[in-house]
């Protein structure tokens, strides 16, 4: 008897062994057609032979392309209208609706002392802390607080074309002829801002075209009452007069050029 690998014994009944490897010996000797058969019955494999290895071709992946960075323009926001602080540059609204009164001599420049404010707050401030009947001062100009940087507020007098509460003195001339002009800010210890010294040269030239003024009228509170350090060591007077004197030429200058040309 012949064991071949893989074969086994099995025990049946009284003793009898069957030799299950026997089947595979039938098989191997005649060529049994139901070699594969056996195989698959035990599992393994007999005789086989493994078939060469064919070469096997990895196929090469088609990939994807690479997606490429696209630089797309990036979308600007629309231009947005510069927003303007109400009132400056547009002198119509300096012009009261019953015209500029023939009584106003003066101009006299305030500062506020304070770092912060506006017409409402000062208006607020002169009715119920000093009992006046409103806003001292005919013209204000903001610092960028409460208001704009440079922004022109029109106060009730000066719309009213009301004696001014600014610059008191024994005969009261100041206030009964000179526009009152507060600018936000203590210019004792900070400079007014460019935006505010653009607005106050502008307004001063106004007034002075419409008043017929000179700069030898535009004063400050402290040089009036010697009372007072308003509108502050840093504020620069005699450079808003200089531009005034300097404004008044040049319009005379155009007016004549103007007049000249026949224009
Ligand atoms: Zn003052």
């Amino acid at each position: 008897m012949v064991l071949l690998k893989g074969s086994s014994m099995i025990r049946v009944g009284n003793g009898l062994k069957f030799i299950a490897g026997a089947i595979l010996i039938c098989g191997a000797v005649t060529g049994c057609a139901d070699q594969k058969k056996g195989m698959d019955r035990f599992s393994k494999p007999i005789f086989a032979t493994k078939p060469p290895q064919k070469a096997r071709v990895i196929p090469t992946p088609v990939l994807p392309p690479t997606p490429q960075y696209v630089q797309r323009p990036v979308p600007r926001p629309a231009p947005q209208p510069v927003q303007r602080p109400q009132n400056v540059g547009s002198e119509a609204g300096w012009i009261p609706p019953g015209g500029i009164k023939n009584r106003w001599q003066e101009i006299v420049l305030h500062h506020s002392a304070t770092t912060k404010g506006g017409a409402v707050a000062f208006d607020y401030e002169h009715r119920h802390v000093r009992k006046w009947d409103e806003l001292g001062y005919h013209f204000v100009i903001g610092n960028g607080t409460d208001t704009g940087d440079g922004q022109i507020e029109v106060g009730s007098r000066w719309t009213k074309q009301k004696t001014g509460a600014h610059c008191k003195t024994g005969d009261n001339y100041y206030n009964e002829h000179g526009i009152g002009i507060c600018l936000v800010g203590n210019f004792q210890n900070s400079s007014p801002t460019s935006a505010q010294l653009a607005s106050v040269d502008k307004l001063v030239l106004f007034l002075s075209q419409q008043c017929g003024l000179s700069a030898d009228n535009v004063k400050s509170h402290g040089g009036v009452t010697h009372k007072t350090d308003c509108p502050g060591r840093r504020f620069p007077l005699a450079a808003v007069k200089r531009n005034l004197t300097l404004a008044q030429s040049n319009v005379r200058t155009d007016m004549l050029a103007t007049a000249g040309t026949g224009r």
